[in-house]
């Protein structure tokens, strides 16, 4: 057992993907590093993600023939940021992005490939392209953790094929756009989990690990091979500040204070403020629930954005969350974000008026964005129901429902009827028991149906463009994103208007030191990923547009504490 050192030089607060992307680089260039978590368990809300990465002229698209280039990248995150972002941060992201990913696919355990077909999120902007930015983790053999397997957070079973079999996000998509050789595909990954008797006396879990579980194992294992310490269990409270320069923090374990010194600095790495219903209250827009985030309960509570408040932070974007529409399931920790399922088709979302609102294909930060923006106009869109007909119910799934050609409603769960989901052979009904108006919801689908005949939503513009189209059911004409709701019995759903972590705070600059409200940075502090005000302003440019900048910029930070003696 390792005595718990009281100096560092530098100590990394959180152990989601960017701090330990931080610790990994800071140990490299020489540096002690320490990584305190508040948690029993490291990885936090990007252990349960899908772990992509948003890394523009990247090598491996590159590799493949892929056109991209600094200046396109530029373009676009100008226009997706809407001029609200400081130039030299998104200069900082493009450049050194490509080789964050390239550095630790070359020195650490983590392996990316890159997801070809995955189009950045605002086909409509300049220097938008078709696929080639978004980047999935390859799968992570987590026997390599040794007994820190325990430790790691875990993925939500949802996550996995039948509930414990890793499948990277390449090829949930080839399965659910029924790709060719998808069955076989589902078949090769059943036999080598099958055929792994030995893991399977350990843990039902998959050997592998995918997603956000893939990176944070790799990351984790990277750390060890590095002989970095992580303490579990510990409670970041306060800065130590001297002559306005941060050279600790405290801590509380086990119920003891206790002082750390980091020689050179302190990363702040500790996530959002979403698990916080206070700050929710004081800075997101009305409604809001913790309740509704589909992150890790009580982690995320904001203790690094308010001890830097109290020492003169500048902060920025606090309004704002990666916000995604999330269905609560009774028994379930946490909610679940839909992402893909408002794409398919048969599927619209309306408000209480039997109104839709929104293209339902839209990224989900736009959905929620326009879940509030409707219900400031009518009280009436927060939550919003999806309505879909027994059709769609027999062929895609929706949140934990499963296609009723795998798992018909006599199958579900008792409880989740009129919890989860509510039934009725007409959409009269359907409207009455769950408070839409009936006559606005009849007109809506009526409206629809035609949109799906001549395959053109004339309201939204839905499945106009190769993003909507991703989640798309090919098969489906003339617009995969929309199908008639004609078939009995109806369903609806109920969406709230949820986040997978908040997107404002720190305001930091282009070595991610955190600026004093005087726009000066505060000697000894850096922040990174969501206790940072997002590079990303009010946008989410592509697939792991999070995660992409949270490792970046904990790159960018270890190598300037280790060059800023
Ligand atoms: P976290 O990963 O949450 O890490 C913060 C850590 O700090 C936690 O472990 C927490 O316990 C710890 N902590 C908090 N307070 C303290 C304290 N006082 N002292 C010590 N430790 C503390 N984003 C993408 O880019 N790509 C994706 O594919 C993607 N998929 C997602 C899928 C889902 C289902 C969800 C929920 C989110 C997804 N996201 C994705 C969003 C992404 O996961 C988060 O934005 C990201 O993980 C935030 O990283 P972070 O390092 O800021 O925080």
């Amino acid at each position: 057992q390792v005595q718990p050192q009281s100096a560092y030089d530098v100590i990394v607060v959180g152990s989601g993907a960017g701090a330990m992307a931080a610790a990994v680089v800071a140990a490299d260039q020489g540096l002690s590093v320490l990584v305190v978590e508040k948690s029993d368990k490291y990885g936090g809300t990007s252990a349960i993600s899908g772990g992509g990465i948003w890394i523009p002229n990247n090598h491996y698209f590159a590799e493949k023939g892929g056109n991209d280039s600094f200046d396109k990248a530029l373009t676009y995150l100008k226009a997706s940021t809407d001029g609200k972002i400081d130039e030299e941060r998104l200069r900082a992201y493009l450049e050194y992005a490509p080789r964050m990913i390239h550095y630790f696919e070359t020195r650490s355990r983590v392996r990316y490939a890159v997801a070809e077909k995955y189009p950045d999120y605002y086909q409509h902007l300049p220097g938008s392209l078709p696929g080639g930015r978004s980047l999935d983790p390859e799968l992570f053999d987590t026997s390599l953790l040794g007994d820190e397997y325990d430790n790691m957070r875990k993925p939500s079973p949802t996550t996995l094929l039948m509930g414990c079999i890793a499948w990277t996000a390449r090829h949930a998509h080839k399965a659910m756009s029924r790709e060719f050789g998808w069955r076989l595909m589902i078949l090769g990954l059943m036999l080598r989990y099958k055929l792994d008797f030995k893991w399977r006396r350990k843990t039902k879990m998959d050997r592998r690990a995918a997603l956000g579980a893939s990176l944070i194992a790799a990351l984790r294992r990277s750390l060890m091979d590095r002989n970095v310490p992580l303490w579990l269990n510990t409670d970041f409270r306060e800065l130590v500040v001297e002559n306005g320069r941060v050279t600790g923090i405290e801590v509380v374990q086990g119920g003891q204070k206790m002082t750390l010194q980091a020689r050179r600095g302190v990363i702040f790495a500790s996530g959002g403020f979403e698990q916080n219903q206070a700050l929710r209250e004081k800075y997101l827009p009305q409604p809001t629930q913790v309740g509704w985030s589909a992150t890790p309960p009580g982690n995320n509570t904001g203790a690094a954005l308010e001890a830097a408040q109290a020492i003169g932070a500048a902060t920025d974007l606090l309004d704002w969350a990666w916000w995604a529409p999330t269905i609560k399931v009774p028994g379930e920790e946490k909610p679940r974000g839909i992402f893909a399922e408002r794409a398919f088709p048969g599927a619209i979302v309306v408000n209480g008026l039997g109104k839709r609102f929104v293209n339902e294909a839209a990224p989900y930060l736009e959905f929620v964005d326009a879940m509030y923006r409707e219900h400031q106009k009518d009280g009436k869109s927060i939550p919003a129901w999806v309505i879909f007909d027994g059709h769609y119910r027999f062929n895609y799934a929706m949140g934990p429902l499963m296609p009723a050609q795998v798992s018909p409603d006599s199958r579900l769960r008792k409880e989740w009827l009129n919890t989860v989901y509510w039934k009725a052979d007409s959409l009269d009904g359907l409207a009455r028991q769950i408070g839409v108006d009936p006559a606005g919801l009849d007109a809506t689908v009526k409206r629809v149906n035609e949109f799906a005949r001549t395959g053109v939503d004339s309201d939204f513009a839905r499945g106009g463009n190769v993003f909507d189209r991703y989640y798309g059911d090919s098969n489906v004409k003339p617009n995969p994103c929309l199908a008639p709701i004609a078939k009995g019995p109806f369903y609806a759903m109920r969406l709230d208007a949820g986040d997978i972590g908040t997107k404002g705070g720190l305001l930091t600059n282009a070595n991610a030191q955190v600026l004093h409200e005087n726009g000066q940075p505060i000697p000894g502090l850096y922040a990174i990923g969501n206790t940072s005000a997002s590079v990303m302003g009010t946008s989410y440019p592509g697939a792991g547009g999070t995660l992409g900048p949270a490792m970046t910029f904990g790159y960018i930070a270890a190598r300037h504490l280790a060059s800023n003696v």
